[in-house]
């Protein structure tokens, strides 16, 4: 008698090995079976017509702060994703006790525009150390899976205070951040990041904390989980310029930490029309770094890496005076504006314009190029830009916009694409051996990016419209891979033994839908949300705790602890 069986599914198994139809049995929490299962259980799923594969698993995530309010692990969850890492790019909660916590929330409020309104409101704060804090993941109850890594910018701030914003680390600052990064990784943490770009301020516009650290402090810390033998360290790089010295030095540093300490380094790549083989210096550099005896790996998109604007969240024209006065106001009464020929033909003038528009960062609205700004009308590409549109229709782009966003009562959204433009370069990035397909940033830029879905994006895009990939190769990348690299074991493949993550979707139809906005945060702050469509069943640990994509009630997530704590 079996907990679950999925019945008469054709089976992906993770590992790129070729499908079969059959059944998979699950008793208490694994896979106990695989193949033609006879016995009968407690709960069948009917599979006919549906892919039995293994739960996917999300590396690059930013779920800190929302799995203390959102159980589920949306959006992530409604697209397969059965475990996520979280903690990327140095940030965490944690090592941060209460009365510091706004310190903490200052280095995730503008870099990854998470509301601290919803932070304050839904976090009960139960932590100091970052053991705490995984036993606090521990107790939430949860959807999916957690992994955690500990973030520089909170052990700075947690060691230095104030200071962590302005000077380098004395030698005491050193050894305490390095006596709590090495307590954090025998708890459980499954590494350490950081960032060094310049993408990553403070709501002030200064750096967040890690940038102030030298790379002397960097490899000290790095140089700890190579020590203990465990941990992975993640890092959002130095902007070095697309060639040249600087380059050359930070991919010569790359490469001896990730040799000299044998510590896994990982980072995330994307091509950029300003640079269109930058990227291929960092898979080199890989490749070299193996061949050296270390080991590295790259954490890339599966589509272009797109801001949403809109009227209910951004538009790149908001800093313009005349819009700032109407974009304060209500959606209707925007619409109303718009609607008013007169209003309407001011706004066109101010931002028709534009050019003052300051530099956006991180994922902030940039200033207006509309061959790179897209209606997303339809979830998947073909996507037409709102240049060709214009040229098309003889309009003003700026009409253009106007014209159809009203057509939805604002509810419209546009894609500003700030890289991976050039596809056949994204599908390349996707297939090189030393990449993880993974970057969904889930948790943060929650009113900004919405790539919860490039999974689901992988499935209907890459694999049933395009063809570029085999549903064993699209797969393998999603799960078996970051199993590996980040050390899940027992995840990632569907195994006897293994635990029981697993996604059943129908081929023909799994899709992203279209992304929405939503209020329901904390304290009421926004965020865009997106579901998908095809999803029949997700089974985490053996349960099933989504059908059609709607949630069952279980929560059976757990946090995975890092491989010098037990779990
Ligand atoms: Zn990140």
């Amino acid at each position: 008698m079996y907990d679950l069986i999925i019945r008469n599914g054709t089976i992906v198994d993770g590992s790129g090995m070729p499908r079969f139809r059959g059944d998979v049995g699950i008793a208490q929490g694994k896979i106990a079976a695989i193949g033609k299962v006879r016995e009968s259980a407690r709960e069948t799923i009917d599979a006919d017509g549906h892919i039995v594969a293994p739960g996917l698993i999300d590396a690059h995530t930013h779920m800190d702060a929302q799995v203390f309010w959102d159980a589920l692990g949306t959006c992530s969850c409604w697209h397969g994703v059965t475990s996520v890492v979280m903690g990327n790019c140095g940030f965490s909660l944690a090592p941060c006790g209460e009365k510091d916590k706004l310190l903490v929330m200052r280095n995730l409020e503008r870099a990854e525009d998470i509301s601290p309104q919803a932070m304050e409101a839904g976090i009960k704060w139960s932590w100091t150390t970052f053991a705490e804090y995984l036993d606090a993941v521990e107790r939430q109850a949860k959807g999916i899976n957690y992994a955690a890594y500990m973030g520089h910018s909170a052990l700075r701030t947690y060691v230095m205070g104030q200071r962590a914003f302005e000077e380098p680390a004395t030698t005491e600052d050193l050894q305490m951040m390095r006596d709590e990064l090495g307590n954090a990784i025998r708890a459980g943490a499954i590494g350490f990041t950081t960032s060094r770009t310049s993408n990553h301020q403070t709501p002030d516009g200064r750096p967040v904390a890690s940038r102030i650290a030298n790379w002397d402090e960097v490899r000290s810390l790095v140089g700890v989980m190579g020590d203990l033998g465990a941990g992975i360290f993640e890092i959002a790089g130095e902007d070095t310029g697309a060639e040249g010295a600087r380059l050359d030095d930070y991919l010569a540093r790359l490469k001896a930490l990730a040799v000299d300490t044998s510590v896994p380094v990982t980072y995330g790549m994307f091509s950029s029309r300003r640079a269109p083989d930058y990227w291929r210096n960092y898979f080199k550099l890989a490749d070299e770094t193996a061949a050296a005896g270390g080991r590295m790996f790259i954490q890339v998109h599966s589509r272009s890496l797109n801001i949403l604007l809109s009227f209910e969240t951004m538009m790149p024209f908001d800093r313009l005076p005349a819009w700032k006065e109407i974009r304060k106001l209500p959606l209707a009464e925007q619409e109303a504006a718009l609607r008013n020929p007169e209003t309407r033909r001011k706004l066109v003038e101010a931002a028709r314009d534009r050019g003052q528009a300051d530099r956006g960062i991180g994922a902030e609205a940039r200033s207006a190029n509309f061959k790179w700004i897209f209606p997303l009308l339809r979830p998947t590409p073909p996507h037409r830009s709102i240049a060709e549109i214009a040229e098309a229709e003889q309009k003003d782009p700026i009409d253009v916009m106007i014209d159809l966003a009203l057509a939805k009562n604002l509810k419209q959204f546009f894609m500003q694409t700030l890289v991976n433009e050039d596809q056949d370069r994204v599908l390349e990035m996707m297939k090189h051996p030393r990449s993880v397909v993974t970057f969904s940033d889930s948790g943060a830029h929650v009113s900004q990016i919405m790539d919860s879905s490039l999974q689901t994006h992988v499935l209907s895009h890459w694999v049933r419209e395009k063809q570029a990939l085999t549903l064993e190769q699209a797969i393998r990348m999603m799960s078996f891979v970051p199993a590996y690299h980040w050390g899940l074991k027992g995840r990632g493949l569907l195994r006897e033994g293994n635990f029981a993550d697993v996604m059943v979707f129908d081929p023909e139809k799994i899709t992203p839908k279209l992304p929405e906005l939503a209020h329901d945060l904390p304290a009421g702050a926004k965020r865009l949300k997106q579901k998908s469509e095809g999803l029949l069943a997700t089974v985490v640990n053996g349960e099933v705790l989504l059908r059609n994509n709607e949630h069952t009630g279980a929560l059976p997530g757990k946090l995975l602890r890092g491989p010098l704590a037990a779990n």
